[in-house]
């Protein structure tokens, strides 16, 4: 069955509305793209997903728990123990290292410094990062930072990773690498990833692709 399904989501923005019935789902470790123009609801979208944004009305469920009931403590928690979050950019801690940036999730749940190190090395690996753990985040490329930013995300073996944009401050060949490592890394690690775009490119990587227009949402039949 799926992991998060969300139907008939409405959100208004004072006089703006941003989501207007807007349906979703995804299936553990499926990747699903959110494709749509500037301003179509995209971001509003993955944040109430992700339990950022309290939608006005409609419902999300993850893991057979309603999340829309649940209280402010509660979808933190989970937040933290079951979703991994990557954005466009200036996630990264400055005055970190890149494998103190990925350890850092580990750190604040309690991991001892050694298994974290360790574990934040295995996920530098996978993104192949690990010869930049000793920079900081000022002395790597974007398309490398990134890179960073994905491990971290992926560290605590996240249920859900939501992947807003990731490439967007990107080049293209930059953007597919970052994209080919990170559903790799998802698919290793067992992660659905929810990813916003608005580059076919990057849709590309996906198993399924949604489409959201003036804030409602349709799933795309792909021509391959
Ligand atoms: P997209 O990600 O597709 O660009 P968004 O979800 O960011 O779309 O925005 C959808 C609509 O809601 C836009 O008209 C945007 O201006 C508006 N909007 C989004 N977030 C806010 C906010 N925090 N306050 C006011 N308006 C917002
Ligand atoms: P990538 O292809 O991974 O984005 P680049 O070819 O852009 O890497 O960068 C090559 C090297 O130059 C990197 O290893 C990095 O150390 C350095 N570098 C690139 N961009 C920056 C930057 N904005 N600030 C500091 N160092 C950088």
């Amino acid at each position: 069955g799926s992991l998060l399904t969300a139907r008939d989501l409405r959100k208004a923005y004072g006089p703006t509305t941003a989501l207007d019935g807007a349906d979703f789902s995804v299936h553990p470790g499926e990747v699903v793209a959110v494709m749509g123009p500037s301003g179509s609801g995209k971001s509003t979208l993955l944040h109430c997903l992700a339990g950022i944004v309290t939608p006005d009305s409609g419902s999300i469920t993850y893991d057979g728990r309603e999340l829309t009931a649940m209280n402010d403590a509660r979808r933190s928690a989970l937040r933290r123990t079951d979703f991994g979050f990557v954005f466009q950019f200036g996630q990264l801690v400055p005055e970190l290292t890149c494998a103190e940036n990925v350890a850092l999730p580990l750190r604040l749940n309690g991991t001892p410094r050694k298994e974290a190190a360790a574990t934040a090395l295995d996920f530098m690996r996978r993104l192949e990062v690990d010869d930049l753990a000793a920079k900081r985040p000022g002395e790597v490329s974007g398309g490398q930072g990134q890179r960073v930013a994905v491990a971290r995300a992926l560290v605590t073996t996240p249920r859900v990773l939501f992947a807003d944009e990731p490439t967007g401050a990107l080049d293209s060949l930059n953007g597919e690498r970052v994209m080919e490592l990170l559903t790799e890394a998802a698919r290793a690690t067992h992660a659905a990833v929810v990813l916003v775009t608005h580059e076919a490119r990057v849709a590309a990587y996906s198993d399924r692709e949604i489409v959201v227009r003036d804030g409602r949402s349709r799933d795309m039949e792909r021509a391959v």
